[in-house]
């Protein structure tokens, strides 16, 4: 089944529905007239991110597993479409542990996909990553750049993901949707630059610890955005594989980013120390930024800058718990 057009009225299973993307993906497929599903180990999900919705008929969660091949098989029981969104998107965790990206985002990818092989659903959606380029020699990198050279093992396992989804698509008579996404980022934030530097000047408010040497240019976009972004791709595309780069068109970098936050901490003369060097980490890509030219040649438009996303979501992560 082609759903072009008509991403309503439909069962949708939404794996890692309680994440940071997975929950606000859930609200938005819910508030457009869908059934949704939520599967989720809870590793980094939060109840409270998705309580509302609990006494809510057309959702429900199953707080299960993706290596457990049962429970995903069981889930993909009636369902239309999934979008698969559970992952461990820790980039950095790759150089210290080498199996947790190959068994979370590979083999719970491929479990995916035999579920809804065996319980014949048609229809994927998949976040993946701007890391998929590895350190691209044209910025903006369009969704046609090749080679693919990831540079780390978070970003060589979505490349994977990507690779069994595509040939899924063709050898089963699947459709679907790949997002590689810049750096997102917006309220129900957990994890990344901007947590990490609110943490730090909470701990320590006269001095942030800056990885790197601060000047890594990279592009953000705001959840609210990319799920609009999500929504519109699927409702405006039925190829068996549609492949979209999600993300802003200006970049930022982290001394700004302190900067921004230290204003809206209302701090003053706050230290920032440089751990030095172009990268912030092994596997960091210095300089990112997505065309986005698909998208909008398509009709969907990108409204906040980068700058604006992060103040907009420090504002929303300082105000919260
Ligand atoms: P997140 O950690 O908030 O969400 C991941 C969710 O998946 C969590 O709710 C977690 O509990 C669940 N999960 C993880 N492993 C699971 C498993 N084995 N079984 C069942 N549930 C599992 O992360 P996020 O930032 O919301 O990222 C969502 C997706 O978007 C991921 O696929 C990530 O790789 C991708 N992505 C995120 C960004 C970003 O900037 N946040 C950028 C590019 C791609």
């Amino acid at each position: 089944m082609v759903i072009s057009n008509s991403l309503s009225g439909l069962h949708i299973l939404v794996t890692g529905g309680a994440g940071f993307i997975g929950s606000h993906v859930t609200d938005r497929l819910i508030e457009i007239g869908n059934k949704v599903t939520v599967f989720d180990n809870m590793s980094s999900g939060r109840m409270e991110f998705i309580e509302h919705n609990l006494k809510n008929p057309k959702f429900k969660l199953i707080v299960g597993e993706l290596l457990d091949t049962h429970a995903i098989e069981k889930a993909c029981k009636d369902i239309d479409f999934v979008f698969h969104i559970a992952a461990n998107p820790d980039v950095r965790l790759g150089a210290v542990d080498t199996k947790v990206h190959f068994d979370q985002n590979i083999t719970a990818t491929y479990n995916v996909l035999e579920a809804m092989r065996k319980n014949e659903v048609k229809n994927i959606a998949f976040t993946s990553t701007s890391t998929v380029y590895g350190e691209a020699e044209i910025i903006p990198t369009p969704e046609n750049y090749g080679p693919l050279v990831p540079i780390s093992l978070y970003g060589a396992s979505k490349l994977a993901c990507e690779a069994l989804i595509t040939s899924y698509s063709h050898t089963f008579d699947m459709n679907s949707w790949i997002f590689r996404f810049a750096n997102i980022i917006g309220d129900r934030g957990t994890h990344g630059i901007i947590v990490d530097f609110i943490e730090k000047l909470r701990k320590d408010p006269a001095e942030l610890e800056i990885l790197g040497d601060g000047k890594q240019s990279k592009s953000y976009l705001h959840v609210k955005e990319c799920v609009d972004a999500m929504m519109f791709s699927v409702s405006n595309s039925d190829r068996e594989v549609n492949i979209f780069n999600i993300g802003s068109e200006d970049a930022t970098n982290p001394t700004r980013i302190g900067e921004i936050i230290v204003e809206e901490m209302g701090l003053d003369n706050v230290k920032f120390n440089y751990t030095g060097g172009s990268r912030g980490w092994k596997g960091d890509v210095p300089k990112m930024m997505l065309s986005i030219n698909i998208l909008k040649e398509l009709g969907w438009k990108n409204e906040w800058g980068s700058q604006k996303s992060v103040r907009e979501t420090i504002k929303a992560l300082l105000s919260s718990k």
